[in-house]
């Protein structure tokens, strides 16, 4: 079936009319035959999965086709917004959804600034795109009125010059009456590592979607016109002022986030000798990159859509430059593990010495901007060998223009650089490029091609997938940093919190600390309360941060947290549990969507929810063909050991890591292959297709360990299950395809005429082995 029957037969599911005030549509886009059509998701999909990245999910699900690449226009891609994004504070966000072209698994990639409330804000919810456009296109979106505008005048237009051209053309300005989702040259070229760009510095960054949307011949969306008031805003005000309060009054945001932004984590990681260093063969750098040594080039903080906290550090290396902002912001905090005394007080006072690039007083436009986060501080400080502040700032203005994901660009190159260190890849592989590590000429010259694929620049472009594409031999995956094909998010080296490392091998999208990182394992206070702990993470979670006992609690709580936070539009660092106990919950999303929708939740439902919307996530995965053995870690981390810091010697027990991965499968309701059990498969196939048939097999098979699987989407009879089982588990098509079992339908043996056994919504199927002898 294909991509506009799938989408028919859902939209046969779905109403024609909101089912709660403030629901939007969704509006489907067949980008060939340049149609739209908008319907409104039923309330069982919000019960189940609530909406942003929840929905987004349920509508992948319904529309995947099994088998086809990710970068083929019958795979959608799929925007959503979160139920309460635009309409409470930090709420900003939403997510763009589909199966990732840069990993084994599912793009799910989230994002802030101002598109997703104005996407809000004129009445969609989702927007699903499909089809391969006629020509490059420009989606124009005002409320109701949807155009198909041609892109080609904008077609090699980076992030510095699309948006001033999108203004001049429509006599609009971005942010106030115009918001804009867009893709630059990578993502026009395919770059893998590629981004989509939603402002001078936001970017869904991860899996790849700029080269999903270009695989579209989609070159933005633009969302025009000043966005409508939220309809339910008056309703919602006494509860958003205490979350508001709550999000201010958090000293980790008061003191660092508003101060500096991100980059304040780089000292405590340094400190505690766990920073991801020259592609993780060290874990100590620095201190010129610890967050003041950015301050004299630092003018102010910018913000997405009326978000409170404004933690966007800005940067000005020019000689009209202001620096000087949040200067000194962390001198004398206390109370974290990793600040201790004497680094609390360590001041650098560095001075802007900055006088253009090749030191010459020449200036341009990648000496000014937005950023630069903590992740590029440090994947392309300590991961690349590089050290100065200015180079840091330098590159990330680059990649901004770029639309290149830092995390996975930066981890590219330095996975390039440790091959180049050992002689696996030469000048023969990188046209003369030299990958000596730190070396910064190199670096910058390897962006832009990067994002125009020429040379070694395409390698790079195809980031982890390099050795498959036939660059490097296969001995190069020994020091590919990744998981699930995704290269690692975070700079934090994660052999010593072992809750981290779980985190990562278990993330659905790949290796990405955003989907369930339990920071607080860094926060001794925490640590210490044992009883706080346990309520915290809803089980009992040892003290010590290298340990394994109860990690696999604390996982699963911060899974369900920041899936429910994505799902409502809640900007992660303003989450519960990921930088500190006190920020708005599960219990105050509950309230808010309670108001919003006339629904009653609780936090608890949500908790739940959180669960669901990882459980349909892990059921996709098993779709593209991840297994448990794919929730694992790079083999550097189980094999070298740490060799400074207070954790020194630290690695990741193989088999205590086993342990806890079967813990942690437990605990979340999954089989050993790391898809819901049957019986929750069940439930969610019944909230998600509409459809679930059990299938109970003589003995396990392999990809069906529980001697049961649920077959979800909608089969006719028992010649059409059998073909969608030998899909769903191709390593068991053999063993599938023993005639000797018969089957069984509700109890009654099929005895002929496997065909016209019509099989329905809840059947239960037994194959029965026939008992041979006598
Ligand atoms: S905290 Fe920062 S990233 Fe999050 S919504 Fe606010 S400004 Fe945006």
């Amino acid at each position: 079936m294909g991509i506009r029957d799938k989408v028919e037969q859902l939209c046969a599911r779905m109403h024609d009319t909101p089912q709660y005030d403030t629901q939007g549509a969704v509006l489907f886009v067949d980008l060939e035959k340049r149609e739209t059509q908008r319907k409104y998701l039923p309330l069982d999909v919000l019960r189940t999965y609530l909406g942003g990245r929840g929905a987004n999910m349920y509508l992948l699900y319904n529309l995947l086709q099994d088998g086809r690449e990710a970068l083929d226009p019958e795979v959608p891609l799929i925007f959503g917004a979160g139920t309460l994004t635009g309409d409470m504070p930090a709420a900003t966000r939403g997510n763009f959804t589909s199966r990732s072209p840069e990993s084994d698994a599912i793009l799910d990639t989230n994002g802030g600034d101002y598109f997703p409330s104005f996407v809000k804000r004129h009445g969609y919810d989702h927007i699903v795109l499909y089809g391969l456009a006629p020509q490059w296109t420009l989606l124009r979106i005002a409320h109701e009125e949807v155009q198909f505008i041609d892109a080609t005048p904008y077609l090699g237009l980076d992030n510095l010059d699309l948006p001033g051209a999108i203004e001049r053309d429509f006599a609009c300005t971005e942010r106030k009456d115009m918001a804009l989702a867009r893709i630059t040259t990578a993502g026009e070229n395919l770059a893998l590592c590629s981004g989509i760009m939603g402002g001078i510095k936001a970017i869904w960054a991860r899996g790849g979607g700029g080269a999903k949307m270009g695989s579209l011949h989609l070159k933005a969306i633009m969302v025009h016109g000043k966005p409508d008031e939220a309809p339910k805003v008056a309703e919602l005000k006494a509860h958003n002022k205490v979350i508001g309060k709550k999000i201010t009054s958090t000293s980790v945001i008061k003191n660092a986030l508003k101060q500096v932004g991100t980059p304040f984590l780089y000292k405590p990681s340094r400190v505690l000798g766990a920073l991801g260093t020259l592609n993780n063969q060290r874990t100590d750098w620095h201190p010129t990159l610890d967050a003041d040594n950015f301050d004299p080039y630092r003018p102010g903080m910018d913000g997405c859509f009326k978000c409170p906290v404004h933690c966007r550090n800005l940067n000005d290396m020019t000689p009209e430059g202001k620096g000087g902002w949040g200067s000194a912001a962390l001198k004398g905090l206390k109370g974290n593990a990793s600040y201790d005394k004497a680094q609390a007080d360590v001041e650098h006072g560095k001075q802007r010495t900055y006088n253009g690039i090749h030191n010459d007083g020449k200036f341009d436009q990648y000496d000014k901007g937005d950023g630069p986060e903590y992740v590029t501080v440090g994947k392309f400080g300590p991961m690349i060998g590089l050290k100065e502040p200015e180079h840091i700032l330098r590159l990330n203005n680059i990649l901004n223009d770029l639309g290149l994901d830092s995390a996975s660009t930066g981890s590219a190159i330095a996975w390039a650089m440790e091959l180049w260190q050992r002689g696996i890849i030469d000048a023969r592989h990188t046209g003369g490029l030299d990958l000596s590590w730190g070396n910064y000429e190199t670096v910058e010259k390897l962006l832009f091609m990067t994002a125009k694929r020429e040379g070694f620049g395409d390698t790079i472009a195809d980031s982890a997938r390099a050795v498959e594409r036939g660059k490097y031999p296969a001995e190069a995956l020994d020091y590919r940093m990744a998981v699930k094909g995704l290269f690692q998010s975070d700079p934090h080296d994660a052999r010593i919190l072992k809750a981290f490392a779980l985190g990562l091998s278990v993330a659905t999208r790949g290796m990405d600390h955003l989907r369930n990182r339990v920071t607080l394992e860094i926060n001794a206070r925490i640590n210490d309360d044992a009883a706080f702990k346990t309520e915290l993470y809803g089980g009992t979670v040892a003290a010590e941060p290298n340990r394994y006992e109860g990690k696999e609690f604390a996982v699963r709580r911060c899974e369900n947290t920041f899936a429910v936070g994505d799902s409502v539009g809640m900007c992660r660092f303003n989450t519960k549990l990921f930088n500190s106990p006190t920020t708005p919950d599960c219990g105050d999303f509950a309230t808010q969507l309670t108001t919003a929708t006339a629904l009653e939740f609780t936090g608890e439902q949500l908790n739940e929810i959180g669960r669901n919307i990882t459980g349909l996530e892990r059921m996709i995965n098993f779709r593209l063909g991840l297994r448990g053995k794919d929730d694992t870690l790079p083999k550097r981390w189980f094999e070298e050991q740490i060799e400074v810091g207070p954790f020194k010697g630290e690695k990741v027990d193989r088999k205590e890591f086993e342990a806890m991965k079967a813990r942690f499968y437990e605990v979340t309701g999954l089989n050993a292959e790391g898809v819901p059990k049957a019986d929750w498969h069940e439930q969610l196939a019944g909230a998600t297709t509409g459809f679930a048939v059990r299938v109970e097999l003589p003995h396990p098979l392999p990809g069906a360990p529980e001697k049961a699987i649920v077959i979800d989407e909608p089969v006719a009879n028992v010649v059409a299950l059998r073909d969608a089982l030998a899909r769903r588990l191709p390593e068991a098509r053999e063993a599938l395809n023993d005639h000797s079992w018969n089957v069984a339908v509700n109890g009654h043996m099929v005895l002929a005429g496997e065909r016209d056994t019509a099989l329905h919504h809840g059947d239960r199927v037994a194959f029965v082995p026939i008992i041979a002898g006598g």
